[in-house]
C-alpha cells in the first residue's frame, strides 16, 4: 500500500456545480418525482438517434421492458454473452423467457456470432453488449430475423461507421448507474426507431390513473435523477475526450508483454472501462498487485465465478475465451474525475511493471 496519499479509486463519478444547481433547480420547484426533466432527456435521446425514448429506473428494468416490448416472453430463447453480467438473466427470466449463454471474441470481449451458431442458433433474440465500449457485431447476429436488443450500458454516445452504437438494434438499452459513462445514481433508458414498441414500454412504466386495468409496475426515474443526467449529458463530447486522453496516456505506457482490449484508440470510441489483458493468471495477478501498491485501485471486472455459464452450471470447457479474459484481465481508472496528477501516478505505476 503506498503510504501517505489515498489510494486512487478505481471509479468515481464526476459531479460538477453545474450538476448540483440542476438537481437544486428540481428541489426547489417541487416537483421531484418523473416529470419535466424526465421527458427532456427522452426528448435528448430522441433528437440524436432518432425514434424515441422512454426513461425508467434502471438499466436492468429497461433490458427487462425492451424484451417484453418486443414480445420475447414464455417459450423465446436469448441469447446472451457469457462475459457479461447477471443483470442480463434476471432481465430474460423477469421477462419469462429462458437465456442462451454464448462465447466471445478474445480482441473484442464481445458476442462471438460463430459461438452463437454453434450454440444458440435457434435464439430468438439476442442481447449485443457493447462490451466496456466496443462494437458488437449487430449484423452478423441478426441474421436469420433475430431480434437486437442492444445493451449500450457501456457505451454512450460511441459509434462506428454503422453510426451510433446503439441505433441499428430492434431495441437499445443503457444504464445510468453510479459507475457508468454518465449518471443519475440509478436510473435507465430504452430507445427504439419504432414508435410503437416505445410506446409499449411507457404503458408498462406507470400505474397510476389509468383508464383500464392490466398489471404494470412502477419502474419510473425521478426528475432528481433525470435534471443529473441531462446536466452530465451535455458535458458527453468532454467526458469522451478525457477518457480517450487518459486511454491514450496508458497505451503509451503499457509494457510489451501486454495487450488490451480491440479499439480502445478509436477515436470515434467511448472508452468505459481501460482493460488489460495478460498472458497468464499469475501475471495479471501479479500487476493487480504492484498497482494497488503504486496506490492505484484497480479491479478484475468479471471474476471466473460471474460468467453466465458458471451461474447456469454449464460446462465451463465450452466458454474458453471467456474463462480465459476472466483469468487474464484488469481493469484501470479510467474515469473523468481523475486528476492530471492521478493519471500522471497511474502511467509512473504501469510504466514500472516488468511482465
Ligand atoms: C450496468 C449494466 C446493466 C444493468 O444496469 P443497472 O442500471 O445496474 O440495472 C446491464 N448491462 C450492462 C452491460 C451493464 O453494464
Amino acid at each position: 500500500m503506498a503510504h501517505g496519499r489515498a489510494m486512487i479509486p478505481h471509479n468515481r463519478p464526476l459531479i460538477t456545480a453545474e450538476d448540483r444547481a440542476a438537481v437544486d433547480a428540481v428541489l426547489d420547484s417541487g416537483w421531484v418525482a418523473q416529470g419535466p426533466q424526465v421527458k427532456a432527456l427522452e426528448e435528448e435521446f430522441a433528437r440524436q438517434y432518432g425514434g424515441a425514448a422512454c426513461a425508467v429506473s434502471s438499466g436492468t428494468a429497461a433490458l427487462f421492458l425492451a424484451l417484453r416490448a418486443l414480445e420475447v416472453g414464455p417459450g423465446a430463447k436469448v441469447a446472451v454473452p457469457s462475459y457479461a453480467c447477471s443483470a442480463l438473466l434476471n432481465a430474460i427470466y423477469m421477462a419469462g423467457a429462458t437465456p442462451s449463454v454464448v462465447d466471445v471474441l478474445p480482441d473484442s470481449f464481445c458476442i462471438d456470432p460463430a459461438s452463437l451458431l454453434r450454440r444458440a442458433a435457434d435464439a430468438d433474440a439476442v442481447i449485443a453488449v457493447h462490451t466496456y465500449g466496443a462494437a458488437a457485431d449487430v449484423a452478423a447476429l441478426r441474421q436469420d430475423g433475430r431480434k437486437i436488443v442492444e445493451d449500450c450500458c457501456h457505451a454512450l454516445g460511441g459509434s462506428t461507421d454503422f453510426g451510433l452504437l446503439g441505433a441499428t438494434g430492434d431495441a437499445a438499452v443503457f444504464s445510468f448507474y453510479a459507475t457508468k459513462i454518465i449518471t443519475g445514481g440509478q436510473g435507465g433508458l430504452v430507445w427504439s426507431a419504432a414508435g410503437a414498441l416505445i410506446e409499449a414500454v411507457r404503458d408498462y412504466r406507470e400505474f397510476d390513473c389509468r383508464d383500464s386495468y392490466v398489471p404494470r409496475f412502477n419502474l419510473q426515474m425521478t426528475d432528481i435523477q433525470a435534471a443529473l443526467v441531462n446536466s452530465q449529458l451535455k458535458r458527453l463530447e468532454a467526458i469522451r475526450a478525457r477518457r480517450k486522453e487518459i486511454a491514450r496516456a496508458y497505451l503509451a505506457a503499457l509494457p510489451g508483454g501486454l495487450a488490451v482490449q480491440s479499439g480502445l484508440d478509436d477515436a470515434r470510441r467511448m472508452a468505459y472501462r481501460f482493460v488489460v489483458r495478460t498472458p497468464e493468471p499469475e501475471i495479471r495477478d501479479a500487476l493487480h498487485r504492484h498497482m494497488e501498491h503504486a496506490g492505484v485501485g484497480c479491479a478484475v471486472p468479471i471474476e471466473r465465478y460471474e460468467l453466465l455459464h458458471r451461474y447456469l452450471k454449464l460446462d465451463p470447457a465450452e466458454f474458453p475465451v471467456a474463462e480465459k479474459l476472466a483469468d487474464t484481465t484488469l481493469s484501470l481508472p479510467i474515469h473523468s474525475a481523475l486528476s492530471n496528477a492521478q493519471l500522471a501516478q497511474v502511467v509512473d505505476a504501469i510504466s514500472r511493471f516488468r511482465p
